[in-house]
């Protein structure tokens, strides 16, 4: 390619409006632009790396056995209605009416669609175990677009869904996943780490997630010196020994006193109305619909809030389990169904709760208990009588907190989320009906595993962990171009003209994908731009150096040129 004919839209300055460095270096290496919050373009050169992203992970999903398909971004209404998901969504799934006054909406995410496909394709188990995947655009109305691609709205993602028989089945491919997932972010060049995830409410189900290591990272992960024991740092604080969970050896700026609290306490220190904690807690309970994700529940719940980042149910000791009916109404003379503690995270910090008392209601209040006991949990929704609760733990989790295998200490890393891996088990399947028949010749509920990767995010999270101050670093597998070919001043010499033409042929040849930067440009401006848009190598031509037979070569991260034979070029870089 000549830049001539393949135009760098590079700009010189910073863009105001980008916080990290890889929407900043995107912007000016003229990789994306935008068009409104959120919502980017891909601009040639962009889209060069997004492909190649794409491609990679495609020839590793098809090498894993995955059958490539493609869905559609517009959703009908009715399956998020048979999901139970539309109204559990909350304002990230974008809805709208057609014509005929049906609900549609842009899709988040494809669980719905896919198992609608397959509950009507797949009719025995000697289809399975199957493993559909897409590469897709996905709409989510986030409620704080930033970063360009990486928190975006609309973004490309790579989504895959398998079906199984049973567990063991799914298990396989789960691990299956997990390794594809590791052999694609190798290839990427990418310093990755696959890291357990938390699970939400479903108690015995899976999930890890993949992530980039940057210091701008949203997420916080922890892993041990010593072991393969790695977490996103939410679950490793619920995992983590207790010796290390002592309140009083991890002063906290201003906490809530642990012990007996009240909800005025709670609010006060995460600075929240306490009308909306209360709310928060009542709306899940009264919506008994425990076996949905976390995240879901989260984005109900945060509806027009601001200031309340997160309330989680149930997490925060790992295991747990739902409460039989009986077990609930022996212990608290009602029947309502959740046990477990609370997580609510607030703008000022994480509080970990139960109530240390058994609060006889129904829809009005939380009540709980985990694996350990009945620990019976409590929220007065009645405001003037609020139930005390016995906040157990507020903390984070430290560098060198013992890990919770028990080997070594913990490090944390800040990281990128790129990929997540997820054993769903029923949820959707018997939700929506999916069933096949078995050997038996019975009807049996299909189990269900997702597996995501962002692939534009990836583009950024790339961009993040490598760049430097003239610009971004492309590991080889990612980089638009291998080869920057840059003659010095061709436009005044016919025969250097003569040589760079001959070396542009013969990269070409090679299979190298060089730009030939045949710009009538002075040689600093050249230089700049293509180290800005992170071309791995560089080769320079000029008359001076024609004299002695030489060219100049250069890789992006080297200190020093050096001078190679002309006729050595091609050789040195094949
Ligand atoms: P996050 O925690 O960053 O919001 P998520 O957990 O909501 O991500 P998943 O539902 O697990 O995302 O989706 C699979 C993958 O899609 C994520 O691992 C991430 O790489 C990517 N992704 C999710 N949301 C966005 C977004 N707004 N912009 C770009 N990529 C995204
Ligand atoms: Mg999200
Ligand atoms: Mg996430
Ligand atoms: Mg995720």
């Amino acid at each position: 390619m000549r830049t001539s004919q393949f135009p760098l839209n590079t700009i010189k300055e910073t863009p105001a409006d980008a916080e990290v460095v890889s929407h900043k270096l995107m912007l000016r290496a003229g990789l994306i632009r935008k068009l409104a919050a959120g919502l980017y373009t891909w601009l040639p050169l962009g889209l060069r790396v997004l492909r190649k992203v794409e491609n990679i992970i495609r020839e590793e999903m098809d090498r894993s056995g995955a059958l490539e398909v493609l869905m559609p971004a517009v959703q009908p209404g009715e399956l998020w209605q048979e999901s139970g998901r539309w109204d559990m969504f909350g304002p990230e799934l974008c809805r709208f009416k057609d014509r005929h006054e049906r609900d549609f909406c842009l899709g988040p995410t494809h669980e719905e669609i896919i198992t609608d496909l397959v509950r009507s394709e797949i009719k025995s188990y000697k289809q399975l175990p199957v493993n559909y995947y897409q590469i897709q655009t996905k709409f989510r109305d986030e409620i704080r677009p930033r970063f360009g691609v990486m928190r975006a709205r609309e973004f490309l993602m790579k989504d895959a869904y398998s079906f199984h028989l049973n567990q063991e089945s799914l298990q396989e491919t789960y691990d299956r996943m997990y390794e594809t997932y590791s052999r694609i972010f190798k290839r990427l060049g990418l310093r990755f780490r696959a890291v357990l995830a938390d699970t939400g409410a479903i108690g015995g189900s899976m999930s890890h997630e993949f992530h980039v290591l940057a210091e701008s990272g949203e997420d916080a992960i922890a892993f041990s010196d010593q072991s393969d024991y790695a977490a996103n740092v939410e679950l490793a604080e619920a995992l983590a020994p207790a010796e290390a969970r002592q309140p009083a050896s991890r002063p906290m700026e201003k906490v809530a006193t642990p012990g007996k609290t009240s909800i005025a306490e709670v609010a006060e220190f995460l600075n929240v109305p306490p009308e909306k904690i209360l709310k928060a807690i009542a709306v899940m309970i009264a919506k008994r619909d425990l076996d949905r994700e976390w995240e879901e529940f989260c984005l109900l719940l945060l509806r027009g809030d601001h200031e309340l980042n997160e309330v989680k149910v149930g997490k925060i000791l790992g295991k747990f389990r739902f409460a039989t009916d009986d077990e609930i109404e022996q212990h608290m003379g009602c029947r309502a169904g959740y046990i477990g503690p609370i997580q609510i995270t607030g703008a000022k910090g994480v509080i970990n709760m139960v109530a240390d008392r058994a609060v006889p209601a129904m829809s009005d209040f939380v009540c709980g208990a985990n694996e350990k006991g009945f620990h019976l949990v409590g929220v007065n929704w009645d405001r003037d009588q609020p139930t005390p609760l016995h906040v157990h733990d507020i903390r984070k989790v430290q560098e060198g907190d013992p890990s919770p295998d028990g080997k070594g200490n913990l490090h944390i890393a800040r990281g990128i989320e790129v990929g997540h891996i997820f054993q769903l088990g029923t949820k959707y399947s018997e939700a929506m009906h999916a069933t096949v028949l078995n050997e038996e010749g019975k009807n049996q509920v299909l189990i269900m595993g997702c597996y995501g990767i962002g692939v534009s995010r990836v583009v950024a999270a790339a961009i993040e962990q490598n760049h430097d101050e003239r610009g971004i670093i492309w590991p080889e597998a990612l980089a638009p171009f291998q080869v920057a070919l840059t003659p010095i001043n061709m436009h005044t010499s016919e025969r250097l003209r003569e040589v760079a033409e001959h070396l542009y042929n013969a990269l070409l040849s090679e299979g190298i994908d060089v730009l030939f930067d045949d710009r009538k440009i002075r040689p600093g401006v050249m230089f700049a731009d293509l180290e800005l848009i992170g071309i791995p190598h560089r080769v320079v031509v000029s008359e001076r150096l024609l004299e002695s037979n030489q060219a100049e070569y250069k890789g992006r991260q080297d200190g020093e040129a050096i001078q190679i034979p002309l006729e050595e070029v091609v050789p040195f870089l094949r």
